[in-house]
């Protein structure tokens, strides 16, 4: 890659892809394209020096120009959110599908030389998460396939058209299933939020309110890894460039597995408090158990996510509280 290479990220208002049109400015490139639907003043992120454009791009015409001269493609862009947000809208989730079947389509035809797409552990057979206590999931458990409803079977096939596009087109692409990511400037309020942003939000809520008490969706039993955002951006870089991981999913998550409880004792000892738990047990909660199996990255790449939890959580509780108490002067956030 030259550093003027022109490199397009979609999903750039959004929280991960707004980490990577960050990283990749960084790292000195100087031609960066972030591309999302959201209008600019509602982007979690805007970097200076980077071409922003507003484009919907589950629209064919919307690809062509996002890509257009592109190097490398990095697609993030897709309608989604935490737990409550995915079980309730399946076909919002489905409908993403659009955004990488004309995203992949446009680059090959302009001649990309990279594409990536942003898979899931949801991607995984929820058969295999029905026990907190999960065996971590390697690569090949994806198949036989049962698929998290909407969001997960959106990713596999998605998957599948990148590997297609590798055998038939040549295409290199690159398919990371990410598992929880969490970190700064991601949603944090408003529905979308996943566990470990709607926790600070909430513990940080109690502690203002005085209420002593905070709400947790299910038993709090289930457990997951999380991945802080800067670990994200470095994997997605080092897999895209790794020649041995064309069309291949690969893992990319922490493979430290907390319970929902023990991530609230964390939350609760980062905000200094200690709140009475109330257990939603109606609420949406997911598989029991998920965590990542990180023995091919690590044969592969020589890494894995190392970020401590404590420490990735202590920043975005800070960040959190300073959204937090922002709103309440009625300065701008972006959730
Ligand atoms: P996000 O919601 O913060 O960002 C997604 C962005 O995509 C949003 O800004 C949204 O406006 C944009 N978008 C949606 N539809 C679009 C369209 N048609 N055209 C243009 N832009 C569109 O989500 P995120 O957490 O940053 O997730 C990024 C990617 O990573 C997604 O593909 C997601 O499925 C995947 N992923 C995320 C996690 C996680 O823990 N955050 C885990 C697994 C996979």
């Amino acid at each position: 890659m030259n550093k003027d290479d022109l490199i397009v990220v979609t999903g750039a208002g959004g929280f991960i892809a707004g980490a990577l049109v960050r990283y990749f400015k960084d790292k000195d490139f100087t031609n960066i394209r972030a591309v999302d639907k959201k209008p600019l003043p509602m982007w979690y992120q805007r970097v200076p020096g980077v071409e922003c454009l507003c484009l919907d791009v589950s629209h064919e015409d919307s690809c062509k120009r996002a890509v257009n001269g592109a190097a490398e493609v990095y697609n993030l862009a897709a309608d989604m959110g935490g737990m409550g947000f995915i079980e309730r809208y399946r076909v919002e989730c489905l409908r993403s599908i659009l955004i990488n079947t004309h995203l992949i389509e446009a680059a090959c035809r302009a001649g990309a030389e990279r594409y990536f797409f942003s898979s899931s552990a949801c991607a995984y057979n929820t058969d295999l998460q029905k026990d907190p206590k999960v065996l971590a999931l390697k690569e090949s458990d994806a198949y036989p396939a049962m698929a998290e409803r909407g969001y997960g079977w959106e990713k596999l096939m998605s998957e599948i058209f990148c590997q297609e596009y590798w055998a038939e087109r040549g295409l290199k692409t690159f398919i990371p299933r990410f598992h929880n990511v969490y970190g700064p400037y991601g949603t944090w309020d408003g529905g979308r939020e996943k566990a470990p942003a709607a926790l600070c939000r909430k513990v940080i809520e109690a502690k203002d309110s005085g209420s002593g008490e905070i709400e947790i969706w299910g038993d709090g039993t289930q457990t997951r890894s999380f991945m802080y955002i800067d670990d994200c951006t470095q994997g997605i870089d080092m897999i895209t460039h790794c020649e041995d991981l064309i069309a291949t999913p690969i893992n990319l998550g922490s493979n430290y597995l907390v319970s929902i409880n023990e991530l609230v004792d964390m939350v609760e000892e980062i905000g200094g408090v200690k709140l009475k738990r109330s257990y939603k047990l109606d609420a949406p909660k997911g598989v029991a158990g998920r965590n990542s199996d990180n023995t091919f990255i690590k044969s592969v790449l020589k890494w894995e996510p190392d970020t401590p939890l404590q420490n990735g959580m202590e920043k975005t509780y800070r960040w959190i509280e300073k959204q937090y108490n922002d709103r309440k002067a009625g300065k701008p956030t972006i959730s």
